[in-house]
């Protein structure tokens, strides 16, 4: 008998009739005299939909711990409907919120960390023989107010409960049969990984390959839960994430794409001491992440700094530096949205030369400039024209995984 934490996306319980199929999934592994702890997140599209309607009532945004009341709403249905449906079929079940099973967070709205599971209530719940779906991408912050985890929270849900009670697996259901060397929905090339490393899947996940939530990752390497990716509709092995796998004959474990980037250039700037810092510094207080940065000297003692940022911290990003205007006297702040960063990723490049310059090479033969790049032991990232994302993507890819 084991314990058994598993996942689904919004996808997998997008219309009733996929519900029903999680939850044959589900009695499965109970009938086999399994405990089995269940996180979902909001069907199909709802947290898009929801974010829309507020943005109907607010455009500007408004208050962060009224949206996240709101966005909360999406898994309260789905955990209420799968419950529904495994109740149907003839098993005990109980759907409890994040804040029933125990989760609490930090205030930061929108984006909040979870800090404990006190995981008694599912606990009491399993000794009853209860199958336990719990509500993904919530919790409760120190004021009792509910928060959400940030887009594709579920995950870090999910995990969050493995590490705290233990569990025997952590299985990730979505709507592909594993983790891929690409998007497979973009790059038809892709192919399926059986194994890869929580490292190499951290640095997939932060540069955009959405399949697993990267906080999720950073969370099952720390507290070392297995992790397995697969799919909800079909019946086979997925891909397994964990602390070594078997090194492979190729040197990239896979590409990514983010498009959730733009760039900041301030131009002529003083080429003096104190004015990186200045920048920085402020782009820091704003909690702004800065990417890659770029500094080139120009004539008459001047120089610019280019860097990215999120999205959507863009205009934020040019308020705060216009806020320096007078003490830092420059000439310009550009902000251009119309970026993509592409990633070649493997554990296997910090031991091989070569890997930058068959990147590049492959960006040239498919005609794409690069304007920024940025490396570590196990990433490569160009920085490139939106427009020329998934070309690129595709011609990388297929310039190291054959
Ligand atoms: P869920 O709703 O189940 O959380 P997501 O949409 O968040 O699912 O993640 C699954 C999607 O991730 C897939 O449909 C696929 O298009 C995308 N994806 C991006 N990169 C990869 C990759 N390297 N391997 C597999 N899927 C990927
Ligand atoms: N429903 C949330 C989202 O769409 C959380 C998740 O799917 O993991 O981001
Ligand atoms: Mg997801």
């Amino acid at each position: 008998m084991s314990l058994i934490v598993k996942k689904f996306g919004g996808s997998s319980v997008a219309n009733a009739e996929r519900v029903f199929n999680v939850a044959k999934i589900i009695i499965e592994d109970y009938k086999k005299g399994n405990d089995v702890v269940v996180v979902v997140s909001a069907q199909g599209d709802t947290t898009d939909d929801l974010i829309d309607k507020a943005n109907e009532i607010n455009p500007d945004g408004g208050s962060k711990r009224e949206l996240d009341m709101l966005l909360s709403a999406g898994e309260q249905i789905s955990i209420a409907l799968l419950a529904m449906a495994i109740e149907k079929l003839g098993f005990p079940v109980i759907s409890l919120l994040g804040w029933q099973a125990g989760f609490s967070t930090d205030s930061n709205h929108g984006i909040a960390r979870i800090k404990n599971v006190n995981s008694e209530r599912i606990r009491n719940e399993i000794a009853k023989r209860n199958i336990v779906i719990v509500a993904g991408f919530q919790g409760l912050n120190k004021y009792d107010d509910i928060t959400t985890l940030g887009r594709g929270g579920s995950d870090t849900s999910a995990v969050a409960i493995a590490a705290s009670m233990k569990a025997d697996v952590c299985q990730i259901y979505t709507d592909v049969d594993g983790v891929y060397t690409a998007d497979p929905r973009k790059v038809p090339t892709a192919k399926k990984l059986d194994s890869i490393t929580y490292d190499e899947m951290l640095e997939l996940a932060t540069l955009g390959a959405q399949v697993l939530n990267n906080r999720s990752v950073e969370m099952a390497k720390k507290y070392n839960v297995e992790l397995e990716v697969l799919s909800s509709l079909e019946n086979k092995p997925g891909t397994i994430v964990k602390e070594t796998v078997k090194m492979e004959k190729t040197l990239i474990r896979g590409v990514a794409k983010d498009s959730n980037v733009a760039t900041i250039s301030v131009v002529g700037l003083q080429d003096t001491p104190g004015v990186a810092f200045k920048i920085f510094n402020k782009l820091a207080q704003h909690k702004i992440n800065v990417d890659i940065i770029l500094q080139s000297v120009g004539r008459d003692s001047t120089k610019d700094i280019t860097f990215t940022v999120p999205k959507s911290d863009g205009k934020t990003a040019v308020q705060s530096i216009n806020s320096l205007k007078d003490s830092l006297n420059y000439k310009e702040v550009t902000l251009d949205e119309s970026v993509a960063k592409v990633s070649v990723v493997g554990a296997g490049m910090e031991s091989h030369p070569g890997v930058a310059s068959k990147m590049f090479e492959a960006l040239y033969d498919a005609g794409i400039n690069i304007r920024m790049i940025s490396t570590s032991e196990i990433k490569i990232s160009v920085l490139i024209d939106a427009e020329y994302a998934d070309k690129a993507v595709r011609a990388v890819h297929d310039a190291f995984i054959s």
